[in-house]
């Protein structure tokens, strides 16, 4: 423990009941859960398979167990379980899942399973923003850990009716087709663990301490879920900074860190206040800026790194030149001060954003890496082979069905499609039943039921390899004899995009291929990669990250970049008029404390909006940031552009040259 500051050590230290460190960005808070993972161990208090770290994202369960690997012994590193509360919500249900109503092989239905559901449940032809705010009330709901029949009691105006029963029949929909969203994955364990003595007592057994980072950012029912796997004994470390809480939009609960010392009258709160990671100049910025916030809980933090450079604020023409002077910059310091490119990052408000960044980098050829979205998941062919591998693990599920059975085209249309629904129905049995049953399907024209019945034949062929094959063999197979590649090949004219679309899914067979060492058949790798963003996969080189202010939270980086710091962008157009601006401030404090060294915030006078060019002003919160830490440049009014992009083009010249 010798490398840590003594409340550091002692929160480290402190086993003897529930701990809350509280404490501001930059302060260690992961590094003691880090630390007090491999103390616990070390110091034998208890076994590696008793603890249990939750992260925030995937990513950061990967990196907290590659850094506990390297404090103990790598066979211990992987007994511990740390993982995300949705990936300790699978792991549950695949254990503990008849409990909770499901059969071996659920599937994972996502966004877009969720709003055809939706789409279909709704009366008559509901547009985009009809489905898509049942599905947000739906999961509020869940978030809330609301059953259906709760929701119904609770239930007071017409309104709230209508939306308990919707959310009523969604969910007995879901149960029919053996699938559960990515709430339900927090909800259903939670519903066994408060329910089910037995069970409870199993998993409190199993996870003997917890240890929580992010906590700030938990809902309701991740909330209950520390308390329902904790207990009485309330053996946990949360960790956690309310200046930090961005999430409030997917239901974050901050006042949960306030609700653990009225849960808990024992809670032992520790704060950090020496911040490790940044400048003394930077860290002044941060402090004045959420020192406009309203505060529970008064922190202050301080830094024994040197005063650094002054925080650039720079004012650009538009967003193509703010992206120039981006990527000019980057190639300057990364050659001037030999610094990896992996060590900038550019975070932006909105995903959006990245565009004409992305342009600049290529043009100056600079290597650079999007975190974040679900963009490979998204991928029309890797979808049609999830969907395979779900029909193949679980018969009940109906959307997987019909994605399944229309990739590749087998000439089975609409109108046989719901004639093969209305029989399914009748007979109370899942479409691909009935589409294996042949009765059924001679009451239909000859082309389709021929499709069905070679899809059907195939899918039970891989149905009985899934049993003895490794996951990985299956997803091969799948991707050869669904006639999925073969379809490819005829559709895609262009060879490159072929080869593309093609290494979509060689990359889809390796990832199942890495994870080779887990028992889970291909279903259940299915469900668990229906977890990860792209933020999970793999580790990018050494590339610039760009990604939104979100997902950069936990991370730091030498230099950061924060564009689009303008009225209506940072803070959004959406936060000022709802008078939301405090979670925006403190996004943009997340922002500025992900740097160590540079800092630079970059604003717009003008923008394209939907093809128009908008005028912007600079975000009011650069106005309060302490004048002494800044260094403000070229103010480009009209007037002075001229001068300006002469300059501004030389220098981008000069290093275009360096690669001529
Ligand atoms: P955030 O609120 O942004 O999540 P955090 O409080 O979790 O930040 P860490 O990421 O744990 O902070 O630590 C920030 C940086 O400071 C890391 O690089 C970490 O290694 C370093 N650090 C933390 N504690 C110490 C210490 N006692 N001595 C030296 N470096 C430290
Ligand atoms: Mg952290």
């Amino acid at each position: 423990m010798s490398g840590l500051n003594p409340p550091q050590q002692a929160a480290v230290a402190y086993v003897d009941g529930p701990l809350l460190v509280l404490a501001g960005a930059g302060s260690g808070k992961t590094k003691v859960i880090t630390e007090k993972i491999a103390h616990l161990i070390h110091g034998r208090t208890f076994g590696p398979e008793q603890i249990a770290a939750i992260t925030f994202t995937n990513k950061a369960a990967r990196e907290m167990r590659e850094r506990v690997g390297k404090r103990i012994s790598r066979t211990a590193a992987e007994a511990v379980t740390v993982t995300t509360f949705h990936s300790l919500g699978l792991q549950f249900l695949q254990q503990d899942g008849k409990t909770a109503g499901l059969r071996r092989g659920f599937s994972i239905f996502d966004t877009d399973d969720q709003q055809g559901l939706i789409r279909d449940l709704l009366p008559g032809t509901p547009d985009k923003d009809a489905v898509f705010a049942a599905q947000s009330w739906i999961s509020k709901m869940k978030n809330l850990a609301l059953a259906p029949e709760q929701a119904q009691e609770l239930a007071k105006s017409l309104r709230e009716q209508q939306i308990a029963e919707l959310y009523a029949k969604y969910q007995a929909r879901l149960t029919a087709f053996n699938a559960v969203d990515f709430d339900d994955l927090i909800r259903l364990p939670l519903q066994v663990l408060e329910q089910d003595a037995e069970v409870r007592r199993r998993w409190q057994d199993k996870l003997r301490y917890l240890l929580v980072d992010e906590c700030q950012d938990t809902n309701g029912a991740q909330y209950r879920m520390i308390k329902a796997l904790s207990g009485e004994r309330g053996l946990f470390t949360c960790v956690g900074d309310d200046d930090q809480s961005i999430y409030a939009w997917r239901g974050a609960q901050p006042e949960n860190l306030d609700e653990l010392g009225r849960d808990y009258p024992n809670l032992k709160v520790i704060k950090l206040e020496q911040n490790y990671r940044c400048s003394a100049r930077i860290l002044r910025c941060a402090n004045a800026v959420i020192a406009n916030n309203p505060h529970a809980h008064l922190k202050k933090l301080w830094s024994r790194h040197g005063e650094g450079a002054p925080v650039r604020v720079w004012s650009c023409k538009n967003n193509e030149h703010e992206a120039q002077r981006v990527a000019a910059e980057i190639q300057f310091l990364a050659q001037a001060h030999d610094i990896p490119y992996a060590e900038f990052a550019i975070l932006f408000r909105g995903n959006h954003q990245s565009r004409p960044l992305e342009k600049e980098l290529q043009l100056l050829k600079i290597p650079y890496h999007i975190t974040g979205g679900t963009a490979f998941l998204d991928r029309g062919e890797v979808k049609d082979v999830l969907a395979w591998l779900r029909v193949i693990a679980n018969p009940d599920d109906d959307a997987a069905f019909l994605r399944a059975i229309g990739a590749p085209k087998r000439e089975v249309g609409a109108t046989s499609l719901e004639k093969l629904a209305q029989m399914a129905h009748g007979a109370h049995i899942p479409l691909s039943l009935a589409a294996q049953n042949s009765s059924f399907r001679t009451a239909l024209s000859a082309r389709p039921a021929a499709g069905l019945a070679e899809f059907s034949r195939i899918v039970a062929s891989l149905r009985e390899r899934s049993k003895r094959l490794p996951a990985a063999d299956i997803v091969r197979a799948v991707i050869e004899e669904s006639g999925i590649l073969a379809q490819l090949r005829v559709e895609t004219k262009n060879e490159a995009l072929f080869l593309r679309r093609k290494e979509n899914l060689d990359e889809l067979a390796q990832w199942f291929e890495s994870e080779r060492r887990t028992a889970s058949g291909a279903g259940g790798l299915a469900a668990q990669l229906a977890l990860l963003s792209n933020a999970d996969r793999g580790e990018p080189g050494n590339q610039v990250r760009l990604m939104s202010l979100h997902s950069a939270k936990g991370l730091e980086f030498r230099t950061v970049f924060i564009v689009g710091c303008e009225q209506g962008s940072l803070p959004h157009q959406a936060s000022l008029d709802e008078g939301t601006l405090a979670e925006e401030r403190r996004l943009f404090y997340v922002g500025i404390t992900r740097a160590k060294e540079r800092l630079y915030l970059a604003h717009s006078a003008q923008i394209k909006r939907w093809g128009e060019q908008v005028n912007l002003l600079p975000s009011q919160f650069l106005d309060e940031l302490p004048e002494a830490d800044l260094h403000r440049d070229g103010v480009v009014r009209d007037d002075q552009s001229e001068e300006t992009q002469a300059r501004v083009a030389a220098h981008r010249q000069a290093i275009l040259a360096l690669f001529d």
